[in-house]
């Protein structure tokens, strides 16, 4: 089948696959979702089936197939946010200018908008018109994930197509291909996200020695605590991803032993994000947050 190559999200597979061979692929389409799980990865392997001119579709052989694979295909585009902030009206405009020429290689033209969402308000009533009367050869794809930030007008236009985060299975099984490392707290910390999970991976030394940090609370005394918190102290541009990580961790223990001490731990954590974010004396927020989650696992730990 069609779409091996991506993991996850199996039934729109099938969905997409179904539209191709019974011939039912509309004019415009939304892919919604969180990021990171392969939305524009689903948005060309369709494109690419669309435009293929064998009956095995997506055949890797044809001409259309061939220039596909290198990038190289005229009836095929992909708008992206130039500043990564928006999209804007003179985008739009380039696009319906290459639209309205007629395919070269294949019977179709396929054009995905990439971070949709980032389009603004005059770029989406330019792309508007495009959506109420395209050319009968046009497919437009808006990938994005907030759907909140399109007007109605072009939701009411497009099929949407709603994506749902990777199962952990997925996950394990993209890190095993992939020889990432993968482990119960890495796969909460990637919460269904291939790109969190990749993310993750370029500071894997800094989440071991978080790890060791969470599983001294309950063995050392503080001082060993913060002297051992080097990786905390020294990353202040990055704190916010550090702290997060330790989230995700504690309530990922909390959820297996339903012990009250990560809930206060994770309340810890977040008022130390707010006190930084007021740009409180950062050695100290870390020496408050350190003793009082040290506070917390002992004197549990005593009673209990
Ligand atoms: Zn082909």
């Amino acid at each position: 089948m069609n779409f091996s190559n991506i993991i996850g999200n199996e039934e729109i597979k099938i969905f997409l696959d179904n539209l191709i061979k019974t011939n039912n692929v509309v004019h415009s389409y939304m892919f919604i979702g969180p990021d990171g799980i392969g939305k524009v990865l689903f948005a060309k392997e369709f494109a690419k089936m669309i435009l293929c001119q064998d009956s095995n579709k997506a055949c890797n052989h044809c001409s259309s197939c061939i220039k596909f694979n290198s990038d190289n295909h005229p009836d095929f585009m992909i708008i992206n946010s130039e500043d990564g902030k928006s999209i804007k009206i003179n985008q739009i405009r380039f696009l319906q200018e290459r639209i309205s020429e007629k395919p070269i290689v294949s019977s179709k033209k396929v054009y995905i908008i990439n971070n949709s969402d980032l389009m603004t308000v005059e770029a989406q009533n330019c792309l508007l018109k495009t959506l109420e009367e395209p050319p009968e050869y046009a497919i437009i794809i808006l990938v994005l994930s907030n759907e909140n930030k399109c007007l109605s007008t072009i939701k009411s236009r497009c099929t949407k197509i709603a994506f749902q985060k990777l199962r952990n299975s997925d996950l394990t099984q993209y890190a095993n291909e992939n020889n990432l490392e993968i482990n119960s707290s890495l796969l909460s910390a990637s919460d269904g996200s291939i790109s969190k999970l990749l993310n993750l991976q370029n500071n894997l030394e800094a989440y071991k020695q978080l790890d060791n940090i969470i599983n001294a609370f309950s063995k050392d005394n503080i001082v060993d605590i913060w002297n051992n918190a080097d990786i905390l102290y020294k990353s202040k541009d990055n704190i916010n991803t550090l702290l997060e990580y330790l989230n995700t961790v504690f309530l990922e223990r909390l959820k297996s032993t339903k012990e009250s001490k990560y809930i206060q731990s994770i309340k810890i954590i977040e008022n130390t994000k707010n006190k930084l974010s007021s740009n409180a004396n950062y050695d100290m927020c870390i020496d408050n947050l350190l003793l009082q989650i040290w506070e917390d696992f002992n004197e549990n730990y005593n009673r209990g």
